[in-house]
């Protein structure tokens, strides 16, 4: 069985088992509870989450410079950079409209009264001005150690450019570099060995601990949401594709599915930047020139299923307050989540922080935030799963654009898998 199999496999056991516990309501024992659930399945799940992040800076980085190496001409930076920007943005406004549409059809929310279960009160949010000067970093090792990533973006980039005005006389730096890279790529594939027993921990401990009572009350929101979310990743996005690319949809589905897992079990597209960018260098073929800049920069900016949550739950707590939002409201809304996507970082629910900025912008009551809490838990998963899936369209389509796509690698659905008999034959695990 390949990799993606078995991920799948363990994600439906790690829901089986997280539901046992849950519905069977094994998580009031205390043993399972504090070993199990808070156990065993937070620290496998968790050491994971952190292997992945630790490969994000460094993979980004030495992935990056020798990509502007590769690109060697200035000008077709920017137009991969115009391009991206173009279709990241576009398709978050095409999302949230979506949604919009999706909610206010459905009309959910309508004289339902559902009591806050939490708290939840808004986080400071950085203003648009601000991100716009963070992009240069004053120190780049600091924006490092944060996992600043539009800043470690530009670095790269300027680095990258100026190493390029003087490759000839450092060639030694441009292969010590693309040999680093090649050294973080391979540790990336190491840990993602290790991916279906963390998944099922992750999984099985997200649903162990869900609040199933309430999902049957918010299941009209739940719902409009998912239906939101499958229109958007299986209709708009694929449309996108096919229109702009030709290329086989079948096979990017069949692609993509292990970047798709890894963002639902770990609830982050910052976290999943590793295997997105192996997915679509190693598996769909887009030169390291693109993909090296447009995944991470996809991941930051890029959050179609983040838009579509905001849209139906603004319409939905609206809904539920009985204010009307008015067309002003609804073209507030695109906006305000268009331009809070770029800002906000790609970690587990931070969506809802992003929430904060659109509620204050239409004045929804923050406090609204609080009733959809106990089910967001499920929906960031899905959610993520769709931003990761815009970023690697984007990435496949400014490949193709610019011809910077082996076609190949592309239609071959072998290519780049992880073949775990030569890999444990490379680490001399065999006798
Ligand atoms: N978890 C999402 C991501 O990392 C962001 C969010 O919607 O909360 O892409």
């Amino acid at each position: 069985m390949n990799l993606a199999n078995k991920v799948l496999l363990a994600l439906i056991l790690g829901m089986i088992a997280g539901l046992i516990i849950n519905v069977a309501g094994l998580n009031n024992i205390a043993w399972v509870d504090q070993y199990l659930v808070n156990g065993v399945f937070e620290v496998v799940g968790k050491l994971f989450v952190n292997a992945l992040k630790m490969l994000v800076v460094p993979l980004v980085l030495f992935s990056l410079i020798p990509g502007i190496i590769g690109i060697g001409d200035v000008r077709l930076l920017g137009r991969i950079g115009t391009k991206a920007v173009v279709l990241y943005l576009l398709t978050t406004a095409i999302a949230i409209t979506t949604a919009l549409v999706f909610a206010a059809g459905s009309g959910i929310g309508k004289g339902m009264d559902i009591p806050h279960t939490s708290d939840f009160t808004g986080k400071e949010v950085t203003s648009f001005a601000d991100i716009l000067i963070g992009i240069v970093p004053t120190n780049p090792i600091a924006a490092m150690a944060d996992g600043d990533m539009l800043a470690i973006i530009f670095f790269a980039i300027f680095f990258g450019i100026a190493l390029l005005s003087v490759a000839k006389q450092s060639a030694q730096l441009v292969s010590f570099i693309e040999q680093v890279n090649l050294v973080i790529m391979r540790m990336v594939t190491m840990v993602m060995w290790f991916a279906p027993y963390a998944v099922f921990c992750l999984i099985a401990k997200a649903l162990a601990e869900l609040g199933i009572e309430l999902l049957s009350q918010l299941l009209g929101y739940f719902l409009v949401l998912v239906a939101a979310l499958l229109f958007h990743a299986l209709v708009t996005q694929m449309l996108f594709l096919k229109g702009l690319t030709g290329l086989s949809l079948g096979m990017f589905l069949k692609k993509v599915r292990t970047a798709q897992l890894f963002a639902f079990s770990t609830s982050s597209s910052g976290a999943t930047i590793p295997v997105t960018l192996r997915t679509m260098q190693e598996r769909m073929g887009v030169d390291r020139a693109v993909s090296s800049f447009s995944v991470p920069f996809g991941a930051t900016i890029n959050m179609d299923g983040t838009a579509i949550m905001q849209g139906v739950a603004t319409v939905f707590i609206a809904n539920m307050y009985g204010v009307e939002l008015g067309l002003a409201g609804y073209v507030t809304v695109i906006i305000t989540a268009v331009l809070a996507s770029i800002g906000t970082a790609a970690v587990p629910s931070v969506g809802l922080v992003m929430l904060t900025l659109v509620f204050n912008q239409v004045g929804l009551p923050v406090e609204g935030i609080g009733i959809i809490l106990g089910v967001d838990r499920l929906l960031d998963m899905l959610r993520t799963a769709v931003n990761v899936t815009g970023d690697a369209v984007v990435t496949t389509i400014i490949g193709k654009t610019e011809n910077r796509i082996d076609l190949e690698i592309y239609n071959d659905p072998e290519a780049g898998m992880i073949d775990e008999q030569h890999e444990a034959e490379a680490l001399h695990l065999k006798p």
